[in-house]
């Protein structure tokens, strides 16, 4: 990490936006592992909100969870007033989630371009699609200059462009992120943060699960800390920024 500070990105939160996505009551177990444990927050239009966690505090299966990609007990969980209970992944996808997936998971025998395309696949080729492949391009010009490069062949930091630009093809209103800090050098963090922090001026709202605290205070607005998969501290990302107990474990100060 980055002995400098991250640049703290302006919100585009008014504070009183609506829910965009609500959780309550969220329950994930691996056999007798209960890997998260009630779990409940909100993400408001246009806000930031970030989990933040040590490995294995349930940041993952949080979001698995959301976009029903592995089975969990859950209350409630709505988008945009529409409950995702018994929906498909993809499903959710057309509502409006981009997920960028831990690992980033792009298609390394695949070019950059048709990896882009994929986030797509629910659109026809119209001047629309052509325009969000050109504010990639524009948030991410390495992507456009490796545009015929195989994703294989990218670096660690390119390939996570690669999948948030993935993400974004799919025109989504909230972008959920899955460390996307993790294992990239502090300059690269430091790039996606500024690209991420734009997103978020335009009014993008974005869920971003984190080991790294700095970059998650520096994106959202609301931060939850997981623990043995339960929530023991939320608040506004400014207010935990100054607890002692966060400096201390997260920030290392
Ligand atoms: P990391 O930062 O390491 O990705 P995390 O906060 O995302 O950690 P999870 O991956 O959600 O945490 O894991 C939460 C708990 O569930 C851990 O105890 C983990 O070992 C366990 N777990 C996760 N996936 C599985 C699985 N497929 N089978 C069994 N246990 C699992």
């Amino acid at each position: 990490m980055s002995t400098e500070p991250i640049t703290v990105a302006p919100s585009a939160a008014t504070g009183s936006d609506p829910a965009l996505l609500e959780v309550e009551g969220l329950n994930v177990s691996y056999g007798h592992v209960r890997a998260v444990r009630g779990v409940s927050f909100s993400v408001a239009e246009h806000s930031g909100m970030g989990i933040i966690g040590a490995n294995g505090a349930g940041k993952t299966s949080t979001l698995k969870a959301l976009l029903r990609l592995i089975p969990a007990q859950v209350e409630r969980v709505e988008f945009d007033g529409r409950s995702l209970v018994g929906r498909k992944p993809h499903r959710i996808v057309e509502l409006g989630i981009g997920y960028v997936p831990e690992g980033r998971h792009v298609f390394p025998g695949l070019s950059v371009r048709k990896n882009l395309l994929l986030g797509a696949y629910r659109h026809r080729w119209d001047d629309a699609v052509q325009g969000r492949l050109d504010r990639i391009h524009d948030l991410f010009p390495v992507l456009k200059q490796f545009d015929k490069r195989l994703a294989g062949a990218l670096s660690g930091g390119q390939q996570q462009m690669l999948a948030i630009g993935r993400a974004l093809m799919s025109d989504p209103r909230l972008l959920v992120l899955d460390e996307p800090s993790m294992g990239l050098a502090p300059v690269i963090v430091d790039e996606i943060v500024e690209a991420l922090g734009e997103l978020r001026r335009v009014g993008m709202s974005i869920l971003l699960v984190e080991q790294n605290a700095k970059v998650t205070f520096a994106l959202t607005d609301y931060c939850q800390v997981l623990s043995n998969g339960r929530q023991v501290k939320h608040g506004s990302s400014a207010e935990l920024r100054q607890d002692p107990e966060i400096r201390r474990i997260y920030l290392g100060i």
